[in-house]
């Protein structure tokens, strides 16, 4: 809730006049309490969560539609697979993910989420973002990395790597324990440089999206995010599923520097290089799902 009555009075606070966006927040904030602006995280969670990964799965579920940019094009999900997916991961979300959200708002307060006036600039807002984007890459690869150790993997990790050709649906699929730890890196960046609650928003819309964008299964040639430097991508963690529980490939969740330093990349990086040697023997006879990705099936 804003300390401030009218938007004259937000702009006497501020010292100039609102821009659009101040006045759009002072509009929609000024009277809900702090406490249900941060209980928006769960709905816009769920929102993304239903239709970000929409589109290519309608593709993938029109049975006779050719999929030439899928990593794994012996892999078409049935519609069971989508419902499933979908219903077990909202309850999660719903069920547990939502609960610890709400009771964490002492702890979104204590580290400074502010919810006031003046609005972060986009410069501010993009120089957070990178902050936490590379925290949570550092951490999630730690936690990800002690996930595939034995314990860890049949108790809990398992449950991911269902799906070793995923889909955006499958993303946030997983065991509660894992969304819960997970949770963990993707709040410790606001944790140690605290923003404005539509940055707090934003980040965790963001980070959402960047997991359904990995978990897609299509490899498409306009992807804008090949232009990222050091970013994984989809083709990266692609093949962490595809190796499946065994692996110990492609730990990491945004970018490629941490699996590069630990070593743990190699096996990513040999298959790479063993596909494009015969691509270069086998010229133009090279089949369709290998150029793309990595076969059609399961591994392990
Ligand atoms: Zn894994
Ligand atoms: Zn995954």
């Amino acid at each position: 809730m804003l300390p401030y009555a009218t938007a004259a009075e937000a702009e006497a606070a501020v010292g100039r006049g609102l821009t659009w966006a101040e006045a759009a927040w002072f509009r929609y904030s000024a009277a809900i309490p702090d406490y249900c602006l941060y209980c928006h995280n769960v709905p816009i969670l769920l929102l993304v969560y239903t239709l970000a990964p929409l589109p290519l799965a309608l593709l993938e579920l029109r049975r006779h539609l050719p999929l030439p940019h899928k990593l794994q094009p012996g892999v078409r999900h049935p519609p069971a697979a989508f419902l499933r997916c979908y219903a077990a991961t909202a309850r999660v979300l719903l069920l547990a993910v939502g609960p610890v959200q709400l009771a964490s708002f002492p702890a979104v307060r204590a580290v400074g989420i502010r919810t006031g006036l003046p609005l972060p600039s986009a410069g501010e807002t993009a120089a957070q973002v990178a902050v936490y984007l590379l925290v949570e890459d550092y951490l999630g690869y730690w936690i990800h990395r002690l996930l595939h150790t034995p314990w860890a993997y049949h108790h809990i990790h398992r449950v991911h790597h269902e799906f070793t050709a995923p889909m955006g649906y499958a993303a946030p699929y997983a065991h509660w324990a894992e969304i819960l730890i997970l949770g963990f890196p993707a709040f410790a960046g606001p944790a140690i440089v605290p923003c404005h609650m539509t940055t707090f928003w934003l980040w965790f819309v963001l980070r959402h999206l960047e997991a359904i964008h990995i978990h897609s299964g299509f490899k498409l040639p306009f992807d804008p995010t090949k232009y990222i430097p050091l970013y994984g991508g989809v083709e990266y963690h692609d093949y962490h599923h595809f190796v499946g529980g065994h692996s110990q490939s492609n730990f990491s969740s945004v970018f490629t520097f941490c699996d590069y330093i630990y070593g743990t990349d190699r096996g990513y990086r040999y298959h790479k290089a063993s596909l494009s040697k015969l691509k270069e023997m086998a010229g133009n006879h090279v089949e369709k799902g290998d150029e793309n990705g990595f076969g059609n099936g399961k591994q392990d």
